[in-house]
């Protein structure tokens, strides 16, 4: 009895975060093209029917429907579903990797804007102020509830990568964009300065990949950019959950 208990407990924390990607997907949608998104029912982008209630369950409504309209049976992309499942994976982790609930919740919190800020800098190349604005609440919240880390760590966050960006983009006009730094700035006061290097050096290393990627492929060229912020959020993600193994696993290495 005890396990399908678990199992019911796992499933209802998995729609619950997929419930709540599922709404990020419209603020995704909407936030760049100026759309309010707490008014106004979510409606097909090909024919305009407005989805239905039963049209919102997550994941399982995008398979029942093959990935197409109900109507006009238009492609659905199947980003949608993926962000929700995304959401209910991290609502697990969350769960998992973090005992106290004041922190679980925060690194959600956190990790729901981060989804945000990867899907629009992808389409637009930008990130909004306004996610800015969110992480920083969000770090600010977490810190009153005395999650952590303490906050000389968060305010070392604050600059730790930031202010190096900062530089470098002087020094180097288009090295990083603005959106990128002032992100790091709001991130590094949410996790804190380790974290905050971890997340750096992730996004470095995996950016890295993907641009000899597209110069090897010549989907680039030499002059050309990519949005950064997709790396900085996965490398953040991964540092929020993993970073502390990753770096005694590194600092490790120089134990002779
Ligand atoms: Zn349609």
């Amino acid at each position: 009895m005890i396990y399908i208990a678990q199992f019911f407990l796992y499933f209802l924390v998995f729609m619950a975060g997929a419930g709540i990607f599922s709404f990020l997907n419209v603020v995704v949608y909407r936030l760049p093209r100026k759309i309010s998104f707490v008014t106004g029912r979510s409606h097909c982008p090909s024919c305009g029917a407005t989805l239905r209630w039963y049209d919102m369950v997550p994941v399982f409504n995008w398979f029942y429907l093959r990935g197409k309209c109900r109507d006009c049976r238009a492609r659905i992309s199947f980003r949608y579903p993926a962000v929700e499942m995304l959401g209910g994976v991290l609502a697990l982790l969350c769960m998992h990797y973090f005992d106290e609930s004041a922190a679980a919740v925060a690194a959600f919190a956190f990790l729901a804007v981060l989804t945000v800020v990867a899907l629009i800098d992808a389409d637009t190349m930008e990130i909004p102020n306004g996610l800015v604005i969110g992480l920083l609440i969000i770090a600010a919240v977490a810190w009153a509830c005395g999650v952590e880390p303490a906050w000389k760590d968060r305010l070392i966050g604050l600059v730790c990568v930031s202010v190096p960006m900062l530089l470098l983009a002087l020094a180097i006009p288009g090295a990083f964009g603005g959106g990128d730094i002032k992100l790091m700035a709001a991130a590094g006061l949410f996790l804190g300065w380790k974290l905050c290097l971890t997340a750096m050096f992730l996004a470095i290393v995996t950016g890295g990949i993907y641009g000899i990627y597209l110069l090897a492929t010549r989907r680039k060229g030499k002059k050309e950019h990519f949005a950064f912020g997709p790396f900085l959020c996965v490398g953040m993600a991964a540092a929020l959950f993993w970073g502390e193994q990753l770096l005694e696993w590194y600092l490790g290495l120089y134990h002779f």
